[in-house]
């Protein structure tokens, strides 16, 4: 029998499209474009200790759980990374008394990771950085549109054009930066070289191949081959940041694309609904409060009651041929090499216990209902 899995994140790369249309940022923000999300993110940290050339060893403070490349992106401007719990298990979101208590006399920025589209407490965030001289930086590359293009609450934002993220532009990421800081911060954005990018006859290609890999023959097939290291999380070092100017066209597409997604989320919301009377809660309908509502999920997120009902269900549903998964598995602190660069060694109970019990599911445009309705009937089956 042919292998086949959905695959658990990844749109489709779009082709470019007319542009004519004003990005969702442009009041309020002006675009860097860079190699990654993560180089937009250490050129964020960059201007954040520029700000304050008073501070001899910056500290940047980040959530307990997430992404490496957030320490990579800090640690490659020579600051140190200093993690905040979240505010508890059952949330992505760091603890406020734990930001504030964290703050030191060298710390020069905050930065806001919004979670699978959850966004962060910007505005309460950004009070007590105007009250402490720290910079706050909207690390949106898991939510579109980010959540402070409106307000323009945080000073610095930063997007990924990844895959795996909401525009998947083979790579790319964007800072944006408040317009009111753009003279100031200029002289040291410049420093950076810029690279011009085309779409050639080459990145056609490249796209025609990007796109058959996300069919779920293509998923099960690579699944198989170790030596991808599909989906596991690692600390990256960061080398060096370069600018580049993805074609407008592009960004368009993308920017497009997105908005003609299917939105998943309230699906599962109702099919998955009876899960709460096993103790299972519906990340997304636990914080839907915050800001940037409307916006879609990246992945649709869960918590079991414990490990063991996680493990379970994740072996469950790829058996079925979904490719539900952990996300990074564990605590940022317990991924392989970040510990050492953290300094004292601390721990994050509530970093941990939220690891330990997320489950995502797939909300790409590659899912159907059938795919819901079989996740469902996983689901049923455990609570049987
Ligand atoms: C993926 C990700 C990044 C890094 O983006 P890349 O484009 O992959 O370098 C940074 N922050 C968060 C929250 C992410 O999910």
């Amino acid at each position: 029998m042919v292998p086949r899995k959905l695959r658990p994140v990844g749109c489709r790369v779009p082709l470019p499209r007319k542009a004519g249309t004003v990005f969702p940022w442009e009041t309020r923000y002006s675009c860097e474009y860079t190699r990654s999300g993560t180089e937009a993110l250490s050129l964020a940290v960059r201007l954040a200790i520029a700000e304050r050339p008073d501070v001899q060893s910056p500290e940047v403070l980040l959530p307990a759980y997430g992404c490496p490349d957030l320490v990579a992106a800090v640690v490659a401007q020579g600051a140190r990374p200093v993690l905040v719990d979240l505010a508890d298990d059952e949330s992505p979101l760091m603890n406020a008394g734990g930001v504030v208590e964290a703050i030191t006399g060298d710390t020069v920025a905050v930065i806001a990771v919004g979670f699978l589209g959850i966004p962060e407490r910007l505005k309460s965030l950004s009070e007590v950085c105007r009250a402490n001289e720290l910079l706050l930086i909207e690390d949106s590359a898991q939510c579109f549109p980010p959540a402070s293009v409106e307000s323009g609450v945080a000073d610095l934002v930063v997007l990924s054009f990844g895959r795996g993220k909401p525009i998947n532009l083979m790579g790319g990421g964007a800072l944006l930066i408040r317009k009111d800081y753009l003279d100031r911060f200029m002289s040291f954005i410049s420093v950076y070289p810029l690279i011009r990018r085309k779409i050639s006859p080459l990145w056609h290609l490249k796209r025609t191949l990007f796109n058959l890999m996300l069919s779920r023959f293509s998923y099960a097939l690579m699944e198989k081959m170790p030596f991808l290291h599909l989906g596991e999380t690692r600390l990256h070092s960061l080398e060096d940041v370069c600018r580049i100017d993805i074609p407008r066209s592009l960004v368009t597409a993308g920017i497009q694309q997105y908005e003609e997604k299917p939105v998943w989320q309230q699906l599962y919301s109702r099919k998955l609904s009876f899960m709460d009377r096993y103790g299972w809660v519906r990340l997304h309908s636990l914080h839907e409060s915050g800001a940037g509502v409307g916006g879609k999920c990246l992945r649709y997120a869960l918590l079991a009651p414990n490990q063991y009902e996680r493990d379970t269900m994740i072996a469950s549903l790829n058996k079925a041929g979904i490719a539900g998964n952990s996300f990074y598995g564990k605590a940022l602190s317990n991924i392989e090499g970040v510990g050492e660069l953290l300094g004292k060694a601390r721990t994050y109970p509530a970093a941990e216990a939220f690891a330990s019990r997320l489950l995502t599911l797939p909300c790409h445009s590659g899912v159907t209902e059938a795919d819901i309705e079989k996740i469902t009937s996983c689901f049923s089956n455990l609570a049987r």
